[in-house]
């Protein structure tokens, strides 16, 4: 169906179509095989209406956009003050799999890092149907509005170069930060960035996050108000793995990008918005997706620090 906001996502993609600049991850089998040329962009506001052009309906694995939707769900199960034992709130201006950790509390410095990301599975209640996976796979299927799964396919590429997550895990149980096994935590972390989504629920999931918690297709509430605004916050101060900085100055909206080529963006009290383009920058980030997401910023005044 046509509508002015899906002709204006239309130009936006169009506009991206030519830019081939960056490549694809390749250090997952399954992402080295990804077709770089797929293209997507959704939008769904906070009034739960959803438009997306591209390939839309497109499945690829969330890698790292899981973080901010563990991070909740962690928030959920354990409350602030035990989350806030294992993980800090700030960015570390490093790679995504570097050890950044806290001078004297040796948390990881955020849980958008994968030492952080990894610290937060482990804290997700063990004790579900399912363990941690399956509490996972609740919390992001309750936030998208549709069943999800994982694939096998992706987790096994990714369990088969987990050396340095692993490394993180070990690293992490010496400081009793991660008390489960460390090989029981990276398969579960890695099964999480394993989870198939489309452009269109990441959208979704993104603007459940923008609403305050309140998924706005179905109407369930799925996260408390507050871990709604804690996650925005740490997605605005270190979503954007070492290129935070420079996101809040050109775009300005809380975000997490994923090494598959997905890019969440997520508007508070406005709209939730999903990029997919898996050709990557030299800091992981999608190429085509940085660009859309600075000309919606543009076009549509969505910076956060606009004065109206
Ligand atoms: N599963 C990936 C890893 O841990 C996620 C990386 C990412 O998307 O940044 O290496």
């Amino acid at each position: 169906m046509r509508t002015p906001v899906r002709d204006y996502l239309l130009e936006v993609t169009d506009g991206l179509v030519d830019v081939r600049d960056g490549g694809v991850a390749d250090y997952i089998p399954a992402l080295a095989a990804a077709d770089p040329d797929r293209l997507a962009l959704a939008v769904t506001t906070v009034g739960g209406r959803s438009y997306s052009v591209g390939d839309d309906d497109l499945e690829f694995s969330v890698q790292s956009i899981s973080k901010p939707f563990a991070y909740a769900a962690a928030l959920l199960d354990r409350g602030t003050e035990a989350v806030d034992a294992v993980v800090g709130v700030e960015p570390s201006g490093e790679a995504f799999d570097e050890l950044s950790l806290e001078r004297g509390t040796h948390r990881p410095r955020n849980p958008m890092i994968n030492a952080g990301a990894i610290a937060v599975h482990g804290l997700l209640d063990a004790s579900a149907p399912g363990g941690r996976v399956g509490r996972v796979l609740d919390v992001f299927s309750a936030l998208a509005g549709r069943r999800l799964v994982v694939d096998d396919e992706v987790h096994a590429g990714e369990m088969a170069t987990a050396d340095r997550n692993l490394a993180l895990a070990h690293m992490l149980r010496t400081y009793g930060l991660v008390t489960a096994g460390a090989h029981d935590v990276v398969d579960g972390y890695t099964r999480q960035c394993s989870v198939l989504v489309t452009a269109r629920d990441v959208a979704v999931m993104g603007a459940t996050l923008a609403s305050g918690g309140v998924q706005p297709v179905t109407g369930e509430r799925v996260l408390p108000a507050a871990v709604a605004r804690r996650t925005l916050s740490v997605m605005l101060a270190a979503g954007m793995y070492d290129a935070a900085g420079s996101w809040i100055t050109h775009v300005g909206i809380p975000a997490k990008s994923g090494v598959s080529g997905g890019l969440l963006g997520a508007l508070p009290g406005q709209a939730g918005i999903c990029s997919f383009s898996p050709r990557l920058d030299g800091q992981g980030n999608s190429v085509r997706g940085v660009l859309a997401f600075r000309r919606l910023s543009a076009d549509m005044g969505m910076h956060l620090m606009e004065a109206e």
